[in-house]
C-alpha cells in the first residue's frame, strides 16, 4: 500500500517536473506559444473577473491582471518600453483609448470574428482598439420638480428655465471630455463652447464628485437634472445601499437629443499593446468578451449595453427603451480632445 502510494507521488514529481520544464522553455520564446495573456486593466468589476475566469476554463489560457487607474497604466506601458509584459489594455472611454493609439501603444489587428461581433462604429478606424460595452450619457432628473415633457436635448439645458439646476461633474473627466468632443464633432467649435460656457452659466453648483453624486445632489435638492452615464443608475437602482436605491427610485431617466442629434454614447474598451508576447492569446480573449454570452453577463451584472448586436439588452436596460443615438465614428471623441480641454478651460468649467 505504502510502496503505491511513493509511486504515484514519484510519477506526480515527473510529471510537474515536465510542465516546469516546458514553461522554461516557452518563456524564451518571442511568439505566442504561451498559455498565457497578461492584461492591464481600469476597469475594476467583480463580473469583469468572473468573466477571465470563464476565459481561463474555456481556453486554459490564463489572464494575468495588473489593475490600476487608466492614466497610469498608460504611463507604466510607456515607461516599461519594450520591455512591457502588457498584451492587452482595457479601459473605459473611446478617448482614452485614443491616447492609446496616439501614443504608439497599440497594434493593428484583424479578426473576422472581431469584425463579426462588433460594430464597425464601435471600433478604431485602424484596428488598433475595440468596443466591448456601450454606455449612454442621458439625463437624470427629480421625478417631483421635472417632467419629462420639459427635457429635450443637452443643448436645451442651458436655457433661463434651467438656471442653478443642472449637476454635473468636472471637465477633468473623460467622460465629459468625451461628451465635448461629440458636440464639437456634431455642431462645430463654436457651437460647442457655446454650450459648455450656458451650461456652466446654469451650474447648481461648482462640479465635485462622480456620477453618481449628481443623483445624490438631486436627492439633496441642490439641483434638479444631471448629466451621468446609463450604468451608474442602474448600479444605483440595484444598490446593496438602501440609501442609494431609494435616491435613485426617485430620479427618472432621459435619453436627450431623440428629435435631433441623438443621445451621445461611449464604449469601454481594449486594444492589443504593440509589443505584446501573447499577440494571438489577447486576440482570443477580445474575442471571447465581444461573444453572445459575455456580452450578455456584462449587461445583466454591470446594466452596460451590450455592443454586439446579436445580444439583446438587460430587463433593465430594455425598460428604459430604445434610443436614437448619436451618429458619429467613436474615434472623432479622441480626435477632439485636446479642443474640449481648451474649451472646458475657456469658459470656466472646472
Ligand atoms: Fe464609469
Amino acid at each position: 500500500m505504502k510502496k503505491s502510494l511513493y509511486l504515484i507521488l514519484a510519477l506526480l514529481l515527473l510529471v510537474l517536473a515536465a510542465c516546469g520544464n516546458d514553461d522554461a522553455a516557452e518563456s524564451n520564446e518571442e511568439t505566442t506559444d504561451s498559455k498565457e495573456v497578461n492584461l492591464y486593466t481600469a476597469r475594476h468589476y467583480d463580473v469583469d473577473d468572473e468573466l477571465y475566469k470563464k476565459f481561463e476554463e474555456e481556453t486554459g489560457i490564463k489572464v494575468n491582471l495588473i489593475k490600476g487607474d487608466a492614466d497610469e497604466l498608460l504611463e507604466r506601458i510607456k515607461r516599461e518600453g519594450d520591455a512591457t509584459e502588457a498584451d492587452l489594455f482595457l479601459t473605459a472611454d473611446a478617448g482614452r483609448l485614443y491616447r492609446a493609439k496616439e501614443d504608439g501603444l497599440l497594434q493593428s489587428v484583424t479578426s473576422d470574428l472581431l469584425d463579426e461581433q462588433i460594430p464597425e462604429n464601435y471600433r478604431d478606424t485602424d484596428q488598433m482598439w475595440y468596443g466591448l460595452t456601450k454606455r449612454a450619457r442621458v439625463i437624470i432628473y427629480n421625478q417631483d420638480t421635472v417632467t419629462p415633457e420639459e427635457l429635450s436635448t443637452y443643448e436645451a439645458l442651458t436655457e433661463d428655465q434651467w438656471n442653478g439646476r443642472v449637476l454635473i461633474r468636472s471637465s477633468e473627466n473623460i467622460y465629459n471630455q468625451s461628451l465635448l468632443a461629440s458636440l464639437i464633432e456634431i455642431d462645430g467649435e463654436e457651437q460647442a463652447k457655446e454650450w459648455a460656457a450656458g451650461l456652466v452659466n446654469n451650474f447648481a453648483r461648482d462640479p465635485e464628485g462622480g456620477d453618481r453624486d449628481q443623483a445624490k445632489a438631486i436627492a439633496a435638492g441642490v439641483g434638479d437634472v444631471a448629466i451621468m452615464n446609463s450604468y451608474y443608475f442602474g448600479q444605483m437602482l440595484n444598490s446593496e445601499d438602501a440609501a442609494e436605491v431609494e435616491v435613485a427610485e426617485g430620479l427618472g431617466l432621459y435619453f436627450p437629443n431623440q428629435e435631433t442629434t441623438g443621445t451621445h454614447v461611449n464604449v469601454s474598451g481594449a486594444g492589443v499593446v504593440k509589443t505584446a508576447k501573447n499577440k494571438e492569446n489577447a486576440i482570443k480573449l477580445l474575442e471571447f468578451l465581444s461573444a453572445p454570452e459575455a456580452q450578455g453577463t456584462f449587461a445583466e451584472a454591470n446594466y452596460e449595453y451590450p455592443v454586439n448586436s446579436a445580444v439583446e439588452p438587460s430587463e433593465l436596460l430594455k425598460s428604459w427603451g430604445e434610443f436614437k443615438e448619436q451618429d458619429i465614428p467613436l474615434s472623432s471623441l479622441g480626435d477632439n480632445n485636446a479642443k474640449s480641454i481648451l474649451i472646458f478651460n475657456e469658459v470656466g468649467w472646472k
